[in-house]
């Protein structure tokens, strides 16, 4: 069985899907790899380094006429979907939620498709395959180590000849795995951090990292399925857009990470709540995107200074500025999956398998998707309204 691995295409994407090591292990377990000329490049890995794991080095167009498996970081371009046949198989984060037309599109080229970014995450046999975290830990991180660059004072308190600088005040908007990895990090650089979640259940893990968790009197729990945060009303939204900004204008730092699945992120950070925090004050949105993110007037991989002197730092694709560590940790999850997948060096799909239900999303030219399988893309759409 041969796995490919194509170069990722798309703007500012520097992961790659596996690393040597993962070609390694896939060796072992008897399957050949084949990797695009210069996949590994930006993430400093050699078309040697692949050879000597015991890859195959093939341009593309090859390489995806040979393919029984082509793994991605993201979805595979319109060139490489263009070159596919029934019969092989696309596994990656493919996002294909919010976007019936995707998944119908691999259907009707007969394409079996694999969507890493839907893992059933508590299953405890899909850990080592949960791309999600994987990446959301690397988000979270950087998000910090961004914040700490662009701020202007010290993270820590400093005590000098030259007179004492006090510890920044860092607020995190959306304690998940992305949140919990960005307190532990200004934690760790000495800041004092402070966190808010509508899931109200994050607290415990909030204080564990020595931050303070923030509680709204105005917003109540708002825990929907799966361990996920549900949209909130109209009311809620105002009342903790307001809530919030007291808050947000006592801090040096704001990084939001809020997240609600199939939706727009939720704007937290509105212009007034901008307008009270001080000059020199730093705001990440992790959740930046086209769309919008959880910061009014954030602009995707963009920074943004407002007229008060606030900057505004669009983080939306933060795992790909640390493209050595996320892609060994997405191809961990990678070869995790496939060697799930894979029996008598084929892929064997098996739809009454829950871990498979909830990952594979086309099927011998079906869409075979529980939340993708209606015409209007099940509760999965992105619906524009989140705001
Ligand atoms: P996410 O990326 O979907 O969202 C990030 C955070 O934003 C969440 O904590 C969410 O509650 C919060 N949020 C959403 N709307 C908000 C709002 N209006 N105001 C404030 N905060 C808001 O979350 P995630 O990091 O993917 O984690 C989701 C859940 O999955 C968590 O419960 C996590 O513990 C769980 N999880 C479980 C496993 C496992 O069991 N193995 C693995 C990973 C994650």
């Amino acid at each position: 069985m041969k796995v490919a691995v194509v170069k990722e295409t798309a703007p500012g994407e520097r992961r790659v899907a596996l690393v040597p090591e993962a070609v390694a292990k896939l060796r072992a377990a008897g399957l050949e790899v084949l990797v695009e000329t210069g996949a590994g490049d930006s993430a400093w890995l050699s078309d040697d380094a692949y050879t000597e794991a015991g890859a195959g080095i093939t341009a593309r167009d090859e390489l995806v006429a040979g393919a029984d498996v082509i793994v991605t970081v993201g979805r595979p371009d319109d060139q490489v979907i263009a070159g596919l046949r029934p019969g092989q198989a696309v596994l990656g984060m493919l996002a294909p939620l919010g976007d019936p037309g995707f998944a119908q599109r691999l259907a009707e080229a007969g394409v079996t498709a694999v969507s890493l970014d839907l893992i059933p995450r508590t299953l405890p046999r899909a850990q080592s395959m949960d791309a999600l975290t994987s990446q959301a830990n690397i988000a979270g991180y950087k998000a910090a180590i961004v914040a700490a660059g662009a701020f202007g004072r010290f993270f820590p308190l400093l005590i000098t000849a030259a007179g004492t600088a006090r510890p920044a005040r860092v607020l995190v908007l959306g304690t998940g795995v992305a949140g919990l990895q960005a307190i532990g990090t200004a934690r760790r650089l000495g800041a004092v951090v402070s966190a808010y979640d509508v899931r109200p259940e994050t607290r415990t893990e909030v204080e564990s990292l020595g931050a303070t968790f923030i509680e709204l009197t105005s917003v109540g729990p708002a825990g929907g399925e799966g361990g996920y945060a549900r949209a909130l009303t109209d009311e809620e939204r105002q009342a903790q857009q307001d809530e919030l900004a007291s808050h947000i204008a006592k801090h040096d730092v704001v990084i939001t990470t809020a997240q609600v699945p199939g939706r727009r992120p939720p704007l937290l950070v509105t212009a007034d709540a901008l307008k009270w925090m001080a000059a020199g004050s730093v705001v990440v949105d992790m959740g930046a995107s086209a769309l919008g993110g959880n910061v009014e007037g954030s602009r995707p991989e963009e920074t943004v200074v407002t007229e008060n002197g606030v900057t505004i730092i669009g983080a939306g694709r933060l795992p790909s500025t640390m493209p050595a560590a996320a892609s060994a940790m997405y191809a961990r999850n990678v070869s995790a999956l496939l060697l799930y997948l894979v029996k008598d060096d084929s892929l064997a799909v098996d739809l009454d398998d829950d871990l498979q239900r909830g990952v594979v999303i086309t099927y011998e030219g079906q869409v075979v998707h529980p939340a993708l399988s209606d015409s209007a893309g099940g509760t999965a759409r992105v619906d524009g309204a989140a705001h």
